[in-house]
């Protein structure tokens, strides 16, 4: 028996009494609009025959809804709501998805534990509630590692859907950039950007996947390409498919654990007739300083529009321009947003232009062309999404060159523009969940969703569920 929306829901917003007091994966929630929805699909019935009809999924602060508030969670954006929805949001609602709230986040996705959130809660991993649930997208994987909604949506601009989904022990899915139309997104570095899945099981994110890919007018960097048949993907045989792992994913600084996981993982995928070949991306290293000059440059010209005149306007009368601009970015902005705003504009500025930015940009096409000569030899790569299980809340807060060292194995595949996800392959001694981060060739998801659902199809990690703190 198939249970109706309205059932969903009320099982959703069960799950989200019991676990939001120990996990604060929310920022608000829109049960207004959840209820809403649900009194259409009960009525319109051709709605109620969609592909996500009834589906309680949750979307990031920084993707635009016109219902709740989307801040990026950022005080310079505490009260805004959105005019338009992003087109995701649009495509979700019209394949019948119901939208429950919206989910913490690092201020305007810079961050990878969810601790630079500019407005409070801060979120927490459901399987060890003293511990970051990853980020930015933390509290998207929280909710639905902790089944609070079946879904939900995050964005990815240097790992950030694939992290906090590998330390939460879900699956998270970051498509190829152009694949997913950026349209309503809050910018962090556009030409890294993009928007994608967290769930439960592979095939579910598939579905999504279908849902929302495709080309949009009002993204002109969308892809004409046809969208894959991403299910009908699933469950297809691996034999004979070549697995490439490249060997600077399991260089110094990886934990022990993981890396384990990780080769186990890999012997799996030989078992079941794949063939392994280990590869080398020599330009790995360099991966972390080309992104997050790019990133921080982007940003930096993203952010300008933040003036508290066009968006959020100030409360009272301005007297000076300046002094305006001052206060409000002084007070709107978080401390992780303004290094990014020094240190883009310094990479950007006049004189410094060609040695920070140009070089970065230079060594971004070679990285790009490994990757694509790797996979004139591999149809896939694998490998750890992060050096080591979710790390304790605080312990990395006041360094961040730590924080931006988590990204290793997720930011090379930003630079390059290619899919990748995350899939739950092992448990650590202390309960807590590690991802195989599986990344194909540009607009090749569906080879990347045959890989990984059969890993899922083999091993019983979709069926493991965090208990709720006492
Ligand atoms: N941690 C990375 C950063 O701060 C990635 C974040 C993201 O993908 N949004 O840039």
């Amino acid at each position: 028996m198939t249970m109706s929306a309205r059932e969903n829901l009320e099982t959703s917003l069960d799950a989200i009494t019991l676990w939001e007091p120990h996990i604060s994966a929310f920022v608000e929630l829109t049960k207004d609009e959840a209820e809403r929805q649900v009194s259409v699909l009960e009525v319109d019935t051709e709605l109620a025959a969609r592909p996500l009809a009834g589906m309680p999924i949750a979307i990031k602060e920084n993707i635009a809804t016109t219902f709740g508030h989307t801040n990026a969670s950022s005080n310079i954006l505490k009260n805004f709501v959105s005019p338009f929805n992003a087109t995701v949001t649009d495509r979700l609602l019209s394949a019948g998805a119901i939208v429950v709230g919206k989910t913490q986040q690092d201020e305007f996705g810079m961050g990878s534990s969810t601790e630079n959130n500019g407005l409070p809660p801060q979120t927490k991993n459901p399987w060890d509630v003293s511990r970051i649930a990853g980020g930015s997208s933390g509290g998207s994987a929280a909710a639905v590692a902790s089944a609070e909604v079946s879904a939900a949506f995050g964005t990815d601009t240097g790992g950030s859907i694939r992290q906090p989904a590998s330390m939460c022990g879900v699956v998270g899915v970051k498509p190829t950039y152009g694949r997913v139309s950026r349209h309503g997104l809050l910018a962090y570095g556009s030409s890294l950007d993009t928007a994608g899945p967290i769930t439960k099981t592979v095939r579910d994110a598939a579905k999504i996947l279908e849902v929302i890919a495709g080309q949009d007018p009002l993204d002109a960097t969308t892809s004409s390409l046809p969208v894959g048949s991403y299910v009908n993907a699933c469950g297809k045989s691996i034999a004979g498919l070549t697995i490439g792992v490249p060997k600077e994913f399991f260089a110094e600084g990886i934990d022990a654990e993981v890396k384990q996981i990780i080769t186990d993982a890999i012997a799996s995928y030989k078992e079941q007739g794949a063939i392994i070949k280990e590869i080398s991306l020599s330009l790995t290293p360099a991966a972390i300083a080309v992104y997050y000059l790019i990133a921080k440059a982007e940003a930096s010209s993203n952010l300008a529009r933040y003036d508290g005149l066009r968006y959020e306007v100030g409360e009272e009368r301005i007297e000076a321009l300046l002094d305006h601009y001052k206060r409000i970015r002084g007070e709107g902005f978080g401390p992780e947003v303004k290094r990014a705003i020094l240190m883009g504009t310094y990479a950007l500025s006049s004189g410094y232009v060609e040695e920070w930015y140009g070089k970065a940009s230079k060594v971004r096409t070679l990285i790009r062309r490994e990757y694509e000569q790797a996979f004139q030899e591999v149809d896939v790569i694998v490998g750890p999404v992060s050096p080591e299980p979710a790390f304790l809340l605080g312990s990395k807060s006041s360094d961040p060159l730590a924080m931006y060292l988590a990204d290793a194995y997720t930011v090379p595949v930003s630079v390059a523009g290619l899919p990748a996800m995350s899939v739950p392959c092992g448990m650590t001694k202390n309960n807590l969940p590690v991802g195989l981060q599986i990344i194909a060739s540009h607009f090749q998801e569906e080879t990347m969703f045959q890989v990984a659902s059969a890993f899922e199809d083999a091993h019983e990690y979709k069926n493991l569920s965090p208990k709720l703190p006492q």
